[in-house]
């Protein structure tokens, strides 16, 4: 039988509500096997996540050994979900552990972890599945990256021994021994690994929007949903952006050629957003599938003649950026010209002045420049490669709405095109790029 494994958000599991809806969805496709959930998250626009709740609770318990009033708030989302269940389930003796645990243990990702872990619990028992706690099947390498030879093996073992299971998201065991968890919203990478490990036949990602849209809301009103997209359009999208999905967790199931869905727990009926791996995509009507951007990076822009011949030149450039410990985005250059794009927040407190000196001496450029305030806008589509003009198009709407291009970024890929424009035009950028692939019915 094929299996599904679907992995629930904070908002989808935000109240005892929310959960039955949850566990209405699970129970209606029996191909739904493996459950891996999230902490409960906000109820409305100003409440607190219990992940937030929780860190709060490692600061408290690190200052004063006693966490004691804010995980009370903790113990009070429980009772509620509890309560709101009907469920027979006597949570107070493990909350009274863990709280106990949190204020001895002072560890930080122990303590994070507790919200999955509690919230496991209790889907279970509302379910009447297995707990399969995920400190015994996902495993961290001691350079803290995910081990997938030791946990994949784990997984696919412990889980075959369950009819269905349900798995707390976000962490697992470090080399040490410890709980560790992913970065914040790390759940969509657990339940990808799970995914993953399983062979599932679609890793389903439930969340409170109905997939991903064709660029922000806050920018253009209304704009178009994005039905089906290629693993390698979301990573560019994602990464620069667009924030719905965990931009790790298309690693595991896109290793494995699982295809991704995201779905909305609140209106199931919806479609959603389906992510395919680049062999099982093909191209739809649209030239461009989405557009995402970034403000705040700073480009360092080296002129030099006969740059081109200058053997070792670029390494050079880069290596001053690896012994001062910073990344660059990305570095377009020309026959006697690079630019080293970075993300200003890596450049304060005198570092961009330092690694300017550091070029001028170590690579005597003929002439250094820097940009600051630059926003990073993408155009993103594998529709682009094969419609000639797709750059001219992009190119004339910047100039029809006035936005000075500073610099642009064409991967080899043909998949993106990125323009630097400066943070003061961002809107206006990505405004006149929708409008120009998508039409003008949404624009504002
Ligand atoms: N609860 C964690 C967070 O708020 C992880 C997750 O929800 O994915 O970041």
């Amino acid at each position: 039988m094929s299996v599904k494994v679907c992995k629930f958000g904070g908002t989808s599991l935000a109240d005892g509500n929310n959960i039955s809806k949850v566990a209405e969805i699970i129970l209606s496709d029996p191909s739904r096997k493996y459950a891996v959930v999230s902490a409960p998250g906000k109820r409305f626009s100003d409440d607190i996540k219990v992940t937030d709740l929780l860190y709060t609770c490692y600061k408290e318990s690190v200052e004063t050994g006693d966490c004691s009033e804010t995980f009370a708030k903790i113990r009070q989302r429980f009772h509620s979900i509890i309560s709101e269940l009907e469920l027979q389930f006597d949570i107070d003796s493990i909350l009274d552990r863990t709280e106990k645990e949190i204020e001895e243990n002072k560890d930080a990702d122990f303590t994070a972890s507790r919200g999955e872990f509690l919230n496991a619990c209790i889907v279970a028992v509302k379910l009447g599945w297995e707990f399969v706690d995920a400190k015994e099947i996902i495993f961290f390498d001691k350079n803290g990256s995910f081990d997938e030879k030791k946990s994949y093996p784990l997984i696919e073992r412990r889980l075959a021994k369950a009819k269905n299971a349900v798995i707390p998201g976000f962490y697992g065991t470090g080399a040490d021994g410890r709980i560790k968890t992913f970065s914040r919203g790390g759940s969509d990478i657990s339940g990808s690994i799970i995914a993953r490990a399983v062979n599932a036949e679609i890793y389903e990602n439930w969340t409170d929007v109905s997939g991903f849209l064709a660029c922000d809301p806050r920018i253009v009103y209304k704009p178009e949903k994005i039905e089906v997209i290629s693993f390698k359009e979301l990573r560019e999208l994602s990464y620069m952006g667009a924030n719905v999905l965990h931009a790790d967790a298309i690693f595991p199931v896109r290793k494995g050629d699982i295809p991704i869905v995201i779905k909305n727990t609140f209106r199931p009926e919806d479609a959603g957003t389906l992510i395919l791996p680049s062999k099982k995509y093909t191209p739809h009507g649209n030239i461009v599938t989405g557009v995402a951007g970034k403000k705040d990076f700073t480009v360092i822009y080296l002129e030099k003649s006969l740059m081109n011949s200058e053997i070792g030149f670029a390494r050079r450039a880069l290596s001053i950026l690896e012994r001062e410990k910073i990344n660059f985005e990305h570095m377009p250059s020309g026959i006697d010209t690079l630019s080293l794009v970075i993300e200003s927040k890596y450049l304060k407190n005198g570092t961009l002045e330092k690694l300017v000196e550091e070029m001028r001496e170590e690579l005597s450029p003929d002439y250094i420049r820097v940009l600051e305030d630059i926003a990073l806008v993408a155009t993103v589509g594998h529709g682009m490669a094969a419609n000639i003009g797709t750059s001219a198009r992009l190119f004339g709407a910047l100039s029809a709405a006035g936005v000075n291009v500073r610099m642009i970024d064409q991967g080899s890929s043909e998949l993106n095109i990125i323009v630097g424009i400066d943070n003061a035009d961002y809107e206006k950028c990505v405004r006149a790029i929708y409008k120009e692939f998508f039409g003008d019915k949404n624009g504002k």
